[in-house]
């Protein structure tokens, strides 16, 4: 393997030998409150390579561009290089984490609509809520990239719903990042979308993603695991691994 090209808290980028590809390689770590709490947990990178492989792969199916490109091995994923926007974009379709606790809200409590949110990517500031305003006025995006991101943050949500329904998941809120493709100079969505960047509820309330962490309230390959296994029932595929 290449000397990594970036080192995240949970994945590792290398560059491929292709020119304009990456490879995208899920470890077992896991962190929360940027990166205060640490575990590494075996299974885990392998877990979130395969269930970000279903949804990606789902979400091109819909026509959603992304930056992947095809599962490599058990662990790694090859993605299109792309310039990664400094924003990152969350939806809300129930009230959980930092939206509870910023307007003192009960947890699991019902929203009107979605809530769309756009937060700036710096561990250094903490990963502040920007408002729609700054982020053009700052230049982080054009007029025309928040007004996309926005339109396919919503698109996304209302497709990812609907996939973890037939899992007999809520959808409770989740992140996405967004890029420019190098090759193309178009607009995919980058990045992951495994439980460690979203929050999956049974009916009864059961948590299933990185709350589990968090909040030690359990096991959490346990939890990711029974997530690959429903997401590959709902998308008629063998359970592998
Ligand atoms: O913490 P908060 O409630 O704002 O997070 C909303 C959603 O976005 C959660 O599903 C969380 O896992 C995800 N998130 C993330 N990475 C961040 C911030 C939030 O994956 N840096």
């Amino acid at each position: 393997m290449s000397e990594a090209f970036y080192s995240g808290k949970a994945k590792t980028l290398y560059r491929a030998t292709e020119p304009g590809y990456l490879v995208m390689d899920f470890r077992d770590d896991v962190t929360a409150f940027n990166g205060e709490k640490h575990a590494t947990l075996q299974c885990k990178g392998e877990l979130n390579c395969a269930i970000n492989t279903l949804v990606m792969e789902y979400l091109e199916s819909q026509g959603i561009a992304t930056h992947f490109v095809r599962q490599l091995d058990a662990h790694s994923t090859l993605v299109k290089a792309a310039r990664v926007l400094p924003v990152e974009c969350i939806f809300r379709n129930r009230v959980a984490g930092s939206f509870m606790k910023k307007y003192g809200l009960g947890l699991g409590d019902e929203l009107a609509h979605p809530v769309y949110e756009y937060c700036v990517k710096s561990d250094a500031l903490g990963d502040p809520l920007i408002a729609p305003g700054a982020i053009t006025a700052l230049g982080m995006l054009t007029p025309e990239q928040l007004e996309w991101t926005g339109q396919e943050t919503a698109r996304i949500n209302r497709v990812l719903g609907e996939l973890f329904a037939d899992c007999d998941y809520q959808l409770v809120d989740g992140k996405l990042e967004f890029g420019l493709l190098e090759e193309s100079g178009e607009l995919a969505l980058v990045d992951e979308f495994t439980p460690d960047s979203c929050r999956l509820w049974s009916a009864q309330g059961e948590r299933f993603d990185k709350d589990l962490f968090r909040e030690d309230l359990g096991d959490l390959v346990g939890g990711y695991r029974e997530v690959h296994r429903r997401l590959c029932s709902a998308l008629r595929q063998p359970v592998e691994p």
